[in-house]
């Protein structure tokens, strides 16, 4: 067999790993900020009804418009929006995928704020989109100031930032949003994969986007939703931006099943979002109860809990995964990030955690 060395790869993808989460078959998986809740068994029998009839016309293709889809999305996020504000794709990695490809490229640059979510670089190698890391302050926050700062000192073509973010859980400030627009001409991106799980009342970007085209708010389905598998993310903007994102998208992108199953889920809001709160108070448990066990956490409005004072991070990873949990190691010094599981999950986690000695684990 030959290597990646053998071949014509473009040259600013040698050298690269590609995105990795190790996927493992244990009884507790807390690693990819998944809701570890199984969808509700009644709206499980709706979708596949829905599937049922999408498929009686698969020989066609799918509605290449997504119509249906793009007005229950609108009607789902409010704030007046319509689906010509809409567009959806698989997964919200996809949706960021095609607004790099279409603002991105060759000879451009986006700026983003590590630590955070590991694909927007990997998505920026791909449509070879040059990364541009700025930094956080030592609380891993971003104010207006830094921000701004940043941007007059790099001046991309796009910014990323990430509300709440990952992997750190902290909220954005939509003062930092507004400095961003205003310190730039190019395109600015609120990844909001985490949304539903901020505070109630906590203001969306969404709030921002009349009179701002060049600001784009992109969810998705696979969090707070309960809907990682069928792979729906979507994005909010000004109709013009939709209709650049048409000009890099396959066409039939979404296939007639993810369009029937999103609706289906999109029918059931209130029941597919049921467990979010049940979700928060386990991230607000993780929160109280790691300080007691020696560990320092970060504030989080995500459905998960950086945590930190951790001698030797992926030995402690190694002996929870011995123990049949995974978590996430991340690479940050001294810290894991544990996403908030079901009562009883977040319960084996916390006492193994206390059996395997707490903080004082891995102390020399
Ligand atoms: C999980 C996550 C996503 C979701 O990606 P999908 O492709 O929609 O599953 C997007 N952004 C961030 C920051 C995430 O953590």
């Amino acid at each position: 067999m030959a290597s990646l060395a053998d071949l014509p790869l473009r040259d600013n993808l040698r050298g690269l790993t590609p995105y990795g989460a190790p996927q493992k078959q244990v009884r507790v998986a807390l690693n990819v900020n998944e809701n570890t809740h199984p969808i509700p068994e009644g709206v499980a029998h709706d979708v596949v009804t829905s599937l049922a009839q999408a498929l009686l016309g698969i020989n066609r293709y799918p509605d290449r418009e997504f119509t249906t889809l793009r007005e229950r999305l609108a009607r789902y996020v409010g704030h007046e929006m319509t689906a010509d504000h809409l567009w959806a794709a698989n997964g919200s990695n996809e949706v960021l995928q095609q607004i790099l490809q279409a603002f991105g490229g060759p000879g451009r640059t986006v700026l983003g704020f590590p630590p955070t979510y590991s694909m927007h670089s990997i998505i920026a190698a791909g449509t070879d989109t040059t990364w541009i890391a700025g930094e956080r302050d030592p609380g891993f926050e971003l104010t207006p100031s830094l921000v701004t700062e940043w941007i007059e000192k790099t001046s991309p073509d796009l910014i990323f930032l990430c509300a709440p973010n990952n992997p750190t859980g902290t909220p954005l400030d939509l003062d930092a949003i507004t400095a961003a627009y205003d310190a730039t001409n190019g395109m600015v991106v609120v990844d909001e994969a985490y949304a539903e799980f901020a505070p109630d009342g906590t203001p969306s970007a969404l709030t921002l986007l009349e009179g701002r085209e060049r600001l784009i708010v992109s969810r998705t389905m696979s969090k707070a939703f309960a809907f990682a598998g069928a792979r729906v993310g979507y994005m909010v903007a000004d109709p013009a931006v939709c209709d650049a994102i048409r000009l890099v998208r396959l066409p039939y992108h979404l296939s007639a099943l993810t369009q029937a199953a999103a609706i289906a889920a999109l029918d059931h809001t209130d029941e597919m979002l049921a467990m979010v709160d049940d979700i928060r108070g386990q991230r607000d448990r993780l929160l109280a109860e790691l300080p007691k066990l020696g560990f320092t956490v970060w504030p989080s409005e995500a459905n998960f809990v950086l945590f930190g004072g951790v001698h030797q991070p992926h030995a402690l990873f190694e002996a929870l995964l011995e123990r049949d949990i995974i978590i996430r190691d991340l690479g940050i010094p001294h810290h894991l990030r544990v996403t908030a599981g079901t009562e009883q999950e977040t319960t084996l986690f916390l006492e193994t955690l206390q059996d395997l000695g707490g903080a004082e684990f891995g102390r020399q």
